[in-house]
């Protein structure tokens, strides 16, 4: 079973939830792409509707999958294929390439399980409203259509991205393609702060292509985990790629109230009880995601940048993160560097980054820039050091460096005295003070567009009456707005 970064909610919260939530009679049905990056915020999504007062089943592959008793307020449809398993997902190294190979996997049990949901519900008082699918699925759209299900889209990464990868015939129209070594840091004027740089390779525009063609049919409606005060005008270009399609903007998703009750590792714990011991603000957390890999030389620029900075740091380190590794777990780290970082850093296979990033000992995140990261870290209020490896987490860290001004882009390579220079630039500078403000302000933005009135707040509403409106069941009227 993979792991699910969900909120940690106790008993008592969902208790509390449970109480407050008055139920509509109205099914949602949630299909999440199997990877943790996409799984956790449709879960989240789950939770927001939920706490709204609709039924939610969640359609499932066994990749990365929940344990439904952590859920026992969501109803679990599991897919098979027999052709993945676990290991088989991890070992297809590029995940544009698992998104072609899982789109030929499953469309059959997708089909069967969607039918069977839909024949049990029709003898049933609680009518299914919609589904909502992440749209890297490009199948699931039209199976919805097939069966006259209405269907919408959550976005689960930034919408720079998008906005880049809709552009992308238009730049090649523009001569930006085949992209020229000696072009690399040139700006593209058409989408700013965007460099030359962060342009998509070419090998991947045909599975951009089906992406994107597959992401405009979701015209009945679109939710983005994100917030209006912070991608403001990436919204609006994002509208203006899909005419006429609404769009909720209701995030940051992992702030509505859990529903989840899985024990947490030992592990996690002592992440925490080892930041207990910190002074605040001065602990870096470095955590590169869930599918990012490195080589083993650039594990070592890590390690040695981290050791040379002086600076306390908590770092995950995943078993799979560096390529090609052969040995056993215990030898991944190079001779001495235990020894020399001892009392000041600590490593874990993994952490409860939300927990982490709210501990008052963290001031800092080096991230990948993964969409949740990147949001996880702004509701905190952590500034960030920004390492991207492919997908969006490029233009993800160009809008945090270059328009929120909330990080620190290495993007000079990762040598280790690079490393070394920029933690100590956000960890003891001026101007990782600055950045510590700027954010600041965000993780505000963030708290009041969830509160009544605010800007997500709002979009949520809109989403309700919106998927109510899929509804045939009788809905008593004080539920409509
Ligand atoms: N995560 C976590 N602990 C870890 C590593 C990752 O809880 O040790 C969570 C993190 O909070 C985030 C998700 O895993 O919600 C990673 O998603 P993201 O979009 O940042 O990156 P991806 O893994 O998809 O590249």
């Amino acid at each position: 079973m993979g792991k699910l970064a969900i909120a940690t909610a106790t008993a008592t919260a969902t208790a509390s939830m449970e109480k407050q939530v008055i139920k509509l009679g109205c099914r949602v049905l949630l299909f999440p792409y199997p990877y943790v990056g996409h799984t956790t915020p449709m879960f989240n999504l789950g939770n927001a509707l939920y706490s709204k007062g609709f039924s939610i089943t969640v359609i499932q592959t066994r990749l990365n999958s929940s344990d439904q008793t952590t859920f026992p307020n969501f109803t679990f449809h599991y897919i098979e294929e027999a052709l993945w398993s676990q290991e088989a997902l991890a070992s297809v190294p590029d995940p544009w390439e698992a998104v072609t190979l899982l789109n030929k996997s499953f469309p059959l049990p997708f089909r069967d399980s969607l039918s069977q949901i839909l024949e049990d519900a029709s003898k049933d008082i609680e009518p299914v409203a919609c589904l909502i699918s992440d749209p890297l699925w490009d199948f699931a759209g039209t199976i919805a259509d097939e069966l006259n299900l209405p269907r919408l889209a959550l976005r689960t990464g930034g919408l720079l991205a998008f906005v880049l990868y809709d552009s992308v015939p238009l730049l090649r129209q523009k001569g930006y393609y085949p992209i020229q070594e000696s072009e690399q840091e040139e700006a593209v004027s058409e989408i700013p702060p965007l460099k030359v740089k962060d342009l998509p390779p070419e090998a991947i525009h045909d599975t951009l292509a089906v992406v994107v063609k597959e992401a405009k049919t979701y015209r009945l409606g679109y939710i983005c985990n994100t917030f209006k005060e912070l991608e403001g005008s990436f919204l609006d270009l994002f509208g203006r790629s899909l005419p006429g399609t609404p769009i909720f903007p209701i995030g940051p998703l992992h702030k509505y109230p859990s529903t989840y009750m899985g024990e947490k590792l030992d592990e996690e714990h002592s992440s925490i009880t080892w930041l207990n011991t910190q002074a605040p603000n001065s602990v870096l957390y470095v955590s590169f995601g869930t599918i990012a890999a490195i080589s083993k030389e650039q594990f070592l620029e890590v390690a040695w940048g981290l050791a040379k900075s002086q600076q306390p740091f908590l770092w995950v380190v995943r078993p799979k993160m560096i390529n090609g590794l052969v040995k056993d777990d215990n030898d991944i780290f190079p001779n001495g560097f235990l020894e020399t970082v001892s009392g000041r850093g600590y490593t874990v296979t993994w952490a409860p980054q939300l927990e982490v990033l709210a501990h008052p000992s963290v001031g800092g995140f080096w991230t990948h820039c993964g969409w949740n990261s990147t949001i996880e870290s702004i509701c905190q209020g952590v500034p960030m050091i920004c390492l991207p490896f492919f997908g969006d987490q490029k233009m993800n860290a160009r809008h945090v460096s270059d328009i929120l001004r909330i990080g620190l882009h290495l993007e000079k390579g990762i040598e280790r005295q690079n490393i070394e220079r920029a933690i100590r630039r956000l960890m003891l500078g001026k101007e990782g003070e600055e950045m510590r403000e700027r954010v600041a302000a965000l993780k505000e933005e963030a708290q009041s567009c969830l509160m009544e009135g605010g800007s997500s707040f709002k979009a949520l509403d809109q989403l309700t009456n919106h998927i109510l409106s899929f509804c045939s069941a009788e809905i008593p009227k004080k539920h409509r707005r």
